[in-house]
């Protein structure tokens, strides 16, 4: 085992109940937590398995052959996850992402997009649906999922050499496959917006000094143009496993400084309120954003706090509802859900109830502590609460 690595304490066996309190909360779309912060974005995960063991997140060394990963009756169905999907959109949810572990190695998950791309808000719009997935299983799966209903697609790329790549993923994947996975995303017409534009293809890599630094400029070089945005992540403290230290952590002003290198950028205003990304747009000879040469994003979850505006809920795999990436347990809706009488007017109210005593905010916080390394919480990992 890597020096590093820390042991994994289960925290999927804790979980607080979700429970209907005695004044019933209707689902009227203007909940606030106690922060005063709607609920506006939902994350699910449909599965903790993944085919790869990235070090930053499932390291081989705890994601072994010995890992107890969900067994399959634990999984909320997809009738469950739809059936807790429109009560969130009364609630005021309008986006989905779903997430994982790798979402793609859910079976059959076209007929889940299908069900949660006809539900309706209130006001008869559909939603915002959208997926993050390694890549590995897009060339595949891309025009099953677009012709489902899924309108736009997340991809994680940490490098292009191909070499860097395989280090990272540590199971060998070649870099080849996710940009096929890439170009049959573009290809299926996912992230196409209402105007035709290409604005909903996106790809993450996450940044670790140590590893990836020198993928930046390549990265940039090779999207630019492209109309895929490339958001860069600051390598974060989540989990339990990965071993994070404030070291390997590249600030996104060091990204952007790096980039304005080879690439003059011009900030741009957020498209939407709680955005975690900041845009920058690549400028063109006369200094203006191009929007031709498209953008790219930094998402600064360690060096610079976006609690104050963060309106997402997770929904794990087996139904928990957390109400932050760090939190340390979730509530268990699956159990209030598969109790006889449980009526949607029940779940609504326990959600609402849980939302309004909402007061997360673990990234604002430690932008506060001393210290350079992760508290000693025990978190849940977020192959399992999903990113
Ligand atoms: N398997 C899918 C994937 O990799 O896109 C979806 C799940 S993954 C947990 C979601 C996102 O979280 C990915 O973009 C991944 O790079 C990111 N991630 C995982 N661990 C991270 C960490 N420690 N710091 C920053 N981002 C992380
Ligand atoms: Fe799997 Fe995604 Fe985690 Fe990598 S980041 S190990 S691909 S869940
Ligand atoms: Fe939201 Fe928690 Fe991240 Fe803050 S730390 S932005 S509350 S998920």
């Amino acid at each position: 085992m890597s020096e590093r690595v820390i042991p994994l304490v289960d925290q999927r066996l804790q979980a607080l109940a979700a429970t209907i309190p005695s004044q019933a909360i209707a689902a009227q779309g203007l909940l606030s937590d106690s922060l005063g912060r709607p609920l506006h974005d939902l994350r699910i995960s449909v599965t903790d398995r993944c085919n790869f063991r990235c070090n930053y997140c499932m390291p081989k060394e705890v994601f072994n052959k010995d890992y107890a990963y969900l067994p399959h009756g634990d999984l909320l169905s997809f009738e469950e996850i739809t059936r807790l999907a429109k009560v969130f959109v009364a609630h005021g949810v309008r986006k989905i992402r779903l997430t994982g572990g790798e979402p793609l190695l859910r079976k059959n998950l076209e007929i889940l997009v299908d069900q949660l791309a006809n539900i309706r808000t209130p006001d008869g719009t559909p939603l915002d649906l959208t997926l993050t997935t390694n890549g590995s299983l897009l060339a595949r799966k891309a025009q099953a999922l677009k012709d489902a209903g899924l309108n736009r697609v997340t991809v994680s790329l940490d490098g292009l050499d191909d070499a860097i790549f395989r280090q990272m993923n540590d199971v060998d994947f070649p870099v080849a496959d996710v940009l096929a996975g890439i170009a049959a995303a573009k290809e299926a017409g996912l992230g196409l917006d209402a105007q035709g534009q290409l604005t909903g293809l996106k790809v993450n890599m996450v940044v670790k000094r140590s590893t990836n630094v020198d993928q930046i400029l390549p990265m940039a070089r090779h999207f630019r143009g492209t109309g895929i945005t490339l958001r860069f992540i600051e390598y974060m403290d989540v989990g339990a496993t990965n071993g994070w230290c404030m070291d390997e952590v590249l600030p996104s002003a060091e990204v952007i400084a790096h980039l304005q290198q080879a690439f003059p950028l011009i900030p741009l205003e957020p498209s939407a309120p709680g955005e975690t990304a900041q845009r920058w747009g690549y400028a063109n000879a006369a200094g203006q954003f191009d929007p031709a040469l498209g953008e790219v994003g930094v998402i600064s979850s360690v060096t610079q706090a976006f609690c104050r505006d963060c309106n997402r809920a997770r929904l794990s795999t087996e139904g928990k509802l957390y109400l932050c990436l760090f939190a340390t347990q979730g509530y268990d809706l699956r159990h209030l859900m598969r109790q006889d009488g449980t009526t949607d007017a029940d779940l609504a109210s326990a959600i609402g109830h849980i939302w309004q005593h909402r007061d997360d905010r673990y990234s604002e916080l430690r932008a506060h502590q001393p210290t350079d390394s992760a508290p000693a919480v025990r978190r849940v990992e977020m192959s399992y609460i999903g990113g």
